[in-house]
């Protein structure tokens, strides 16, 4: 228990020294003037508690006349305006601005970390809790990082500064005060460990709290909140969890109370106010070894010391120890190995060469069963070919397979004869125009939104939507703002226009192959009807995969392949598989008598 202890601490001491190194290759500026610039600003008050009031006294008491005492207070007013203006110059000028780019730093890092990783990290919970964790408080840690250090900076310069004023008058001070610090410290660590228990039995209540805050606040959520009793239902399970709360939180609160009271109460009241005070006064005023300015100065002196050692032991060790944890799930994160190993290929095609699937199973990481068993087909340059099947089938899963988000348990990928595996994985990705079912629309313009860069060539970004049939006429064309959270003006788009948006991302880009899962969901079957006519036309020059439910749109495709329990059972053209009167054929029949009807 002791060595996990030490353990512990050393984990916690390297986690602080980790985001400190982070903090000063990205800001060097704010930690160093974080910690120095305090140190000054405290240095004035430090000094006058003990040194100034013992001089003012002393000299107050020989008679030597008011002079000297104005000519030190004027000297310390002076010193007190110059550590001023340096101190406000940073904390109100440069420091906000430190702290934008800190934060930016680690938005960029997590950023970069998150897109390197391997997709199939999002399935993993760990893996996927830490991004959150990451992303939801690494920069108020970090900051908190930085003002716990200056904290503990401080007060060991004000406790070691004023220690050896207190050594100079009378040693016997500092006896009282380590038996001040020698019962505050286990009391502190006692504290900080009803801390930790205290958070460690919040954090799912916290999580719930979470929970209703998101369904309050988010727009996913506001329809249903508004049409059915959906509100007083979370209210009501809202009310449960502070009851909860509550209930849970007390045994704690009466505990670190009492803790708190022995801590700070007890021994600062009889060792240093009642101690320290009657001994020197003791010693000023009747054996008359110490001047009154002694008295005073040891008097303050301890008290000071001892609130800095209060404030070591357990504000420190509190904040300590959670500011810790938090840091490790950030390095847990940062330290994350991706998988998937990138290789050296390059090649960016002109026109699309042939893919082949060379008896090809997977199963998700972390399952048993396989998804896609034993798949090997072969799609040629050019084709339209489509995937059908029931949900479930190992449709995306395929997909996924192709654009090497996962690796395939077993079997192969080529394209152009090689082994998808051996492509740099972003060179390979430059071959692929996706579009899938949970598309995102960016707070951006509408030519960027279709480029997918912070530049778009407006002539192109037009003709792709055009043939994505996107035909909205917003008022600065392709530069006009979508979405409310840059401009106010955002336009607003319905599900058809920004599902439009997304397919005409696979028109603008310039590549072999095109990859569009249920591209027309959420189109009515006329629209889906020209569009896909239209979407052949302009993806002439690359080959296409697409996933439909709708198999009107199949209609259309070269080849079409139908998948079920991932195997592949039946493919070839529409009026080959109507023809063998299958299970495509009878699923199309089922969907056509739906039309006609
Ligand atoms: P389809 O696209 O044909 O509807 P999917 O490829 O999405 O089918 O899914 C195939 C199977 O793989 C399903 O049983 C699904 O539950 C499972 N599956 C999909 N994604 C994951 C995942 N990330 N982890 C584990 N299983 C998954």
């Amino acid at each position: 228990m002791k060595s996990n202890n030490k353990k512990d601490k050393v984990n916690s001491v390297k986690n602080y020294i980790y985001m400190l190194k982070f903090i000063s290759k990205h800001t060097p500026f704010m930690v160093f003037g974080y910690l120095f610039f305090d140190v000054l600003a405290n240095l004035p008050w430090t000094l006058s508690n003990v040194v100034l009031l013992k001089y003012i006294i002393d000299v107050a008491s020989e008679g030597k006349g008011f002079e000297r005492i104005a000519f030190a207070l004027i000297f310390f007013a002076i010193f007190v305006v110059v550590t001023n203006l340096f101190t406000t110059l940073f904390y109100e000028i440069s420091m906000p601005k430190q702290k934008e780019k800190l934060y930016f730093a680690i938005y960029k890092t997590i950023y970069e970390k998150a897109a390197k990783m391997d997709y199939e990290a999002y399935d993993n919970p760990e893996y996927y809790n830490d991004l959150v964790l990451a992303m939801n408080s690494m920069n108020e840690r970090a900051y908190a990082v930085l003002s716990n250090t200056q904290d503990i900076l401080s007060n060991t310069v004000s406790v070691l500064t004023i220690g050896a004023v207190i050594i100079s008058i009378d040693p016997i001070c500092l006896v009282f005060v380590a038996v001040c610090v020698a019962i505050m410290t286990p009391i502190g660590r006692l504290i900080a460990k009803v801390n930790v228990e205290r958070t460690e039995v919040m954090t799912p209540l916290d999580r719930k709290n979470l929970y209703f805050s998101r369904v309050f606040y988010l727009q996913d959520y506001a329809k249903e909140l508004r049409l059915s009793g959906a509100g007083k239902m979370i209210e009501t399970r809202y009310n449960r969890n502070i009851t909860d709360r509550i209930k849970t939180i007390s045994p704690y609160l009466t505990k670190q109370w009492k803790l708190y009271f022995c801590q700070e109460a007890l021994p600062m009241t009889l060792l240093i106010y009642l101690g320290i005070s009657l001994l020197m006064g003791y010693k000023a005023i009747v054996t008359k070894d110490v001047t009154m300015g002694d008295f005073a100065a040891t008097f303050n002196g301890a008290a000071s010391i001892s609130t800095s050692v209060f404030a070591i032991t357990s504000n420190f060790a509190i904040s300590f120890r959670e500011n810790s944890l938090y840091v490790e799930k950030f390095r847990r994160f940062m330290n994350a190995k991706e998988k998937m190993i990138s290789g050296s290929k390059t090649t960016v095609f002109e026109n699309p060469p042939t893919i082949k699937f060379e008896n090809v199973s997977f199963k998700y990481p972390g399952t048993d069963k396989y998804v896609l068993k034993n798949i090997s087909f072969e799609i040629s340059p050019y084709k339209k070919v489509a995937l059908v099947g029931y949900n479930g089938a190992g449709k995306t899963t395929l997909t996924n397979l192709l654009l090497r988000l996962y690796d395939v348990t077993e079997g192969a990928i080529t394209i152009d004869g090689v082994n998808i595996k051996d492509w740099n994985i972003a060179s390979y990705h430059k071959n692929f125009a996706a579009v899938f079912q949970d598309f995102s629309i960016f707070g951006a313009t509408l030519g960027e939104n279709v480029s997918m860069n912070d530049s778009h060539d407006k002539e192109k970004a037009l003709e792709a939507l055009k043939s994505a049939h996107f035909d909205r006429k917003l008022p600065e064309g392709t530069d006009s703002i979508l979405l409310r959270e840059f401009d106010d003006n955002g336009m607003s788009l319905s599900g058809g226009e920004a599902q439009k948006i997304a397919i005409a991302r696979a028109f603008y880009k310039n590549c072999a192959f095109a990859i569009l899962d249920e591209p027309s969901a959420n189109l009515d079957p006329v629209a889906e009807h020209t569009l896909n006519q239209s979407m052949v036309k302009a993806a002439n020059q690359k080959t296409v995969l697409f996933i439909s439910h709708r198999l009107s749109t199949t209609v259309m495709a070269d080849e079409i392949y139908m998948l079920e329990n991932g195997e592949i059972i039946e493919h070839g053209s529409h009026e080959e598989l109507m023809k063998n009167n299958g299970k495509y054929a009878y699923m199309f029949r089922l969907q056509a008598e739906k039309y006609t009807e």
